[in-house]
């Protein structure tokens, strides 16, 4: 591997996730907000992919999948790889039982196999919320990797299983699985800052594109093989301004000879390989 590798990765929520969101429901402005992904945010972000021909990963619930079939095929055909991200982008957490949580599963990777003719191999949780239970059923369903967790910033490792944290005594971590985590971070994510909702959103934007720069450049610096996980959303990056600040963000990581863009399916691979 480069010094330092850099993951894009596109959380295709669409209006999924706004089924979801606050009061839910079908407030026609909130579900606006994912059409603009659909219509215009996803349109731009492949066409600077191309520009750059960056390789990227896409995460996109089956609901996005059935709701927009045209755009989906469009992002798959364009060479960019597909991943599983819930099919109703409800929080896992939020089903009540295992059977419900593995539904909800089972039916994402039939949407995902629909599009690419592909079993997905890999899987981000909407809203990178775990039940207790969904590591088992990834494992069940033959998932390889994750990214859903924090446990690290820039290296890949193995989730972790029958741990155990008891209010009344110590921590167990449990046994390391052959899932492989790709960890993410609130701090390497546009919604958080960029998108408003009820008060939250709206920062100085150029101070998060700075941000991700400098979190980037002391990877580079520190880490020995880092992977720098972005995640945006074609609904909050694929808008004008902001796009031309990723833009100068890529320009500035692909400058250095040292640095590569890849999938995280190609990260995961050569972590196993190791
Ligand atoms: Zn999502």
């Amino acid at each position: 591997m480069s010094r330092s590798t850099v993951c894009i990765t596109c959380d295709f929520d669409a209006v999924s996730a706004w089924l979801h969101l606050f009061d839910a429901g079908e407030s026609p402005t909130k579900l606006s907000r994912g059409l603009f992904g659909v219509d215009h945010g996803t349109p731009r972000l492949l066409d600077l992919f191309d520009r750059h021909d960056i390789e990227t990963t896409w995460f996109v619930p089956g609901h996005t999948i059935e709701s927009f079939p045209d755009v989906c095929e469009t992002v798959w055909s364009r060479g960019h790889e597909v991943q599983h991200h819930g099919w109703t982008h409800r929080p896992l957490s939020s089903y009540e039982t295992e059977a419900e949580e593995r539904a909800d599963i089972e039916r994402g990777i039939e949407s995902i196999e629909a599009l690419t003719g592909r079993r997905p191999v890999g899987f981000r949780s909407p809203s990178w919320d775990f039940s207790p239970r969904t590591l088992s059923i990834l494992r069940d369903l033959e998932f390889e990797w994750d990214s859903s967790q924090m446990g690290s910033d820039f290296l890949p490792y193995r989730l972790h299983d029958d741990w155990e944290a008891p209010l009344d005594g110590p921590f167990d971590r449990g046994v390391p699985t052959e899932i492989v985590e790709l960890p993410v971070s609130w701090q390497r994510d546009d919604f958080p800052p960029f998108a408003y909702r009820r008060g939250q959103g709206f920062v100085t934007e150029r101070s998060v594109f700075d941000q991700w720069q400098a979190q980037f450049e002391w990877m580079h610096e520190h880490v020995d093989d880092g992977v720098f996980v972005l995640t945006i959303h074609p609904q909050v990056s694929g808008q004008s301004h902001r796009l031309a600040n990723l833009e100068r963000l890529l320009e500035s990581m692909r400058a250095r000879s040292d640095v590569e863009f890849r999938t995280l399916s190609s990260v995961v691979d050569a972590f196993v390989d190791r």
